[in-house]
């Protein structure tokens, strides 16, 4: 808002005049109900001089109101100061504007961030799982290799190629067995 500027009332206005007597230079002027200037000595009280209606007088000073000085202000000076309140309004709805907008660019870089260190997590759980997949396949192979020694298969019977050289090992526990229990 603009500072007030101390300025005598009413300032000096070219229209400004007394509408009987035409003086433009004074102290003492009222303006009447009907709408008329008057300087003191053509009529501070009684029926307006100039058109004869019963009117309220009203002295013309810095004690009117707001609403009554409106009417001797510059209409350029009125304007700079509603201008001066437009701009402070729409300075403060801009920058309650910009902490919403930064709120949401906040927000948004959160969220990126967190699509991000999903999409990495994502990554690294893809990679365990190739693995365990890898893992699981060798494992499974190998059982495939060693299931003829549990299942008592014989040898050639089983569509695995290296299934006879599995199977020819219980042949040697069993061996085993024997050379054990002789001493009995
Ligand atoms: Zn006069
Ligand atoms: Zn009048």
């Amino acid at each position: 808002m603009l500072p007030p500027v101390p300025a005598p009332f009413p300032p000096a206005m070219d229209w400004f005049h007394c509408n009987k007597c035409f003086r433009q230079e004074g102290a003492r002027f009222a303006v009447t109900s009907c709408g008329h200037v008057l300087c003191a000595a053509c009529g501070a009280a009684g029926p307006c001089p100039v058109c004869g209606a019963a009117c309220r007088h009203l002295p013309i000073s810095s004690q009117m109101r707001p609403q009554e000085k409106l009417f001797f202000k510059s209409p350029a000076a009125i304007a700079l100061q509603h201008l001066a309140s437009i701009t402070q309004v729409w300075r403060f709805q801009r920058a309650q504007a910009e902490l919403l907008l930064a709120s949401h660019h906040h927000a948004a870089r959160r969220h990126r961030e967190a699509m991000e260190a999903a999409k990495r997590e994502l990554g690294v759980k893809e990679r365990e799982l190739e693995s365990l997949r890898r893992e699981n396949t060798e494992l499974r192979r190998a059982q495939e290799q060693h299931s003829p020694a549990c299942g008592g298969h014989i040898p050639g019977t089983h569509g695995d190629p290296t299934a006879p050289a599995a199977a020819q090992l219980p042949g040697g526990q069993v061996t085993t067995a024997q050379t054990y229990y002789t001493p009995l």
